[in-house]
């Protein structure tokens, strides 16, 4: 196990707006750091309090996804310590295939040390519109038009289910008139309120902290998946289902959705949730989160019960897991997922790591050396 946190933000801001940070700083640090610059970095997780090394492993995705992508494609390049010690650079240009493989790698072929990230002007203030969705299918059919896109988009978005509410947030930010924007008006669900909100990157890190305090004694099992909007639309239908029954729903805590941007370059880093082939215009994450206290032994066997459920559904939709979570991978899917760049990435593997020292107990190499 390697703890490896800074106690501040360690960064250079270089030309072009681009900023050079180490892997060690949390994103709330840089963020705090960028935004005295008049800078912010484009995607946010909604906790700060994690690292960039951490996040860059495994895509990042936040509420401005849904303009900016995952934070993986905001990254120029990256210095990676290898295994054997040696440090390379690494771009789409330079050492390509250790870059590809190290964001949304899970650090399997070397340690991030510094990335050189792109950044856009801090905005501080933003106001948000929540709505109310009779549930999550409802939620599906009334952000359909966004697909399209041929209305403009909020600048941020995301919605959730959370003790049996469906809520919507549509985000715009007050001083950016670059674009034409989202109109509030012609949105037609239940409006529940406006609220102007100052950095939202620090208040929603709030409410998780708040909420990560209120539950300290639970174990969490996470997994989000990624979708087409069809596939999309199909498996809110079946979470649907899945939370009336009474003897699963306390155990799901929440139930996320994000929009991410995808583009012909999202498919470069071939674990990356977004990864689809051809890309279509806007992909959708949900992630379902459970939740249950460390000495509820039923709730626990219900819990693990119900994530091998939704991982078939959410395959048989042609959905891609967010490789943070808790998967049950085997080669076969393994393959079935990532198809010849597995076989990529396992040669590389070998050539770089040969003896497993980095995270010997990821299911992504060990399903794919051992005998299938
Ligand atoms: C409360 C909470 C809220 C979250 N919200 C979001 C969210 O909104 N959006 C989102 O995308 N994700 C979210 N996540 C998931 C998060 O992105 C992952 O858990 C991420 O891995 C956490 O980073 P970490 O610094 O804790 O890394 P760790 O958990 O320490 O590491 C995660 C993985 O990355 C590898 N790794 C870590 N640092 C490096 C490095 N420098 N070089 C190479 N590999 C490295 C580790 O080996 C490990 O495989 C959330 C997590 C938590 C706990």
């Amino acid at each position: 196990m390697i703890v490896n946190l800074a106690e501040q933000a360690q960064y250079k801001l270089l030309d072009d707006h681009r900023v050079e940070v180490s892997a060690r700083t949390l994103w709330g640090q840089l963020e705090i750091a960028l935004n005295r610059h008049g800078r912010a970095f484009p995607i946010h997780t909604d906790y700060l309090n994690l690292s960039v090394g951490g996040t860059l492993s495994v895509g990042g995705i936040g509420v401005r996804s849904l303009v900016h992508g995952l934070q993986i494609d905001q990254v120029e390049k990256l210095r990676l310590i290898l295994p054997d010690g040696s440090v390379r650079w690494c771009s789409p240009e330079e050492n390509a295939n250790l870059f590809r493989f190290s964001l949304a790698g899970l650090g399997q072929v070397g340690i991030i040390e510094t990335a050189v990230l792109r950044t856009i002007p801090y905005r501080k203030q933003s106001r948000i519109y929540m709505y109310g969705h009779r549930n999550l299918t409802a939620l599906a059919e009334s952000i359909a038009w966004m697909q399209e896109r041929k209305r403009p988009l909020p600048d941020f978005f995301h919605a959730v289910r959370m003790h049996g509410q469906v809520t919507s947030v549509f985000g715009l930010d007050d001083d950016d008139k670059s674009q034409e924007k989202w109109k509030p008006e012609a949105y037609p669900e239940f409006l529940l309120g406006v609220q102007p909100v100052a950095d939202f990157p620090f208040w929603s890190h709030a409410i998780q902290e708040q909420w990560l305090q209120e539950q300290p004694n639970h174990m969490r099992i996470w997994s989000d998946y990624f979708f087409d909007f069809e596939g999309f639309v199909d498996f809110l239908a079946f979470l649907d289902t899945l939370v009336r029954d009474r003897r699963v729903s306390p155990y799901i805590w929440a139930i996320y959705v994000l929009m991410i941007r995808s583009t012909e370059e999202s498919g470069q880093f071939p674990f990356s949730p977004a990864a689809f082939q051809p890309a279509p215009p806007l992909v959708y994450s949900v992630g379902v989160y459970g939740s249950v206290s460390e000495i509820d032994m039923e709730g626990k066997a219900m819990t693990k019960d119900i994530c091998p459920r939704i991982q078939e559904k959410a395959f048989a939709l042609h959905g891609r897991p967010y490789l943070h979570g808790s998967y049950q991978l085997n080669r076969e899917s393994l393959l079935a997922l990532y198809g010849r760049e597995y076989e990529t990435f396992l040669a590389l593997k070998r050539q770089v790591d040969p003896s497993s020292l980095l995270n010997a107990n990821i299911h992504l190499h060990r399903a794919g050396l051992l005998p299938a």
